[in-house]
């Protein structure tokens, strides 16, 4: 598990001709340079506790 170690902010994107296209997405109200991290069904901060849902929720709970 030495593999890949290194976690570089690049990993987070793919270059697409000359496009870069961004994997993930930026927290709102930490702005650029803290990632969302992504959940099954939502988005979320570990900095502020930002929440963002990738789908209009349904209510099947
Ligand atoms: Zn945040």
């Amino acid at each position: 598990m030495t593999k890949g170690k290194k976690v570089a902010k690049y990993k987070y994107y793919k270059i697409e001709g000359d496009k870069v296209v961004r994997l993930r997405r930026f927290c709102p109200r930490c702005g650029p340079g803290v990632f969302l991290a992504e959940h099954l069904n939502r988005y979320s901060c570990g900095k502020c506790g930002y929440l963002e849902w990738k789908q209009p929720q349904k209510k099947e709970e």
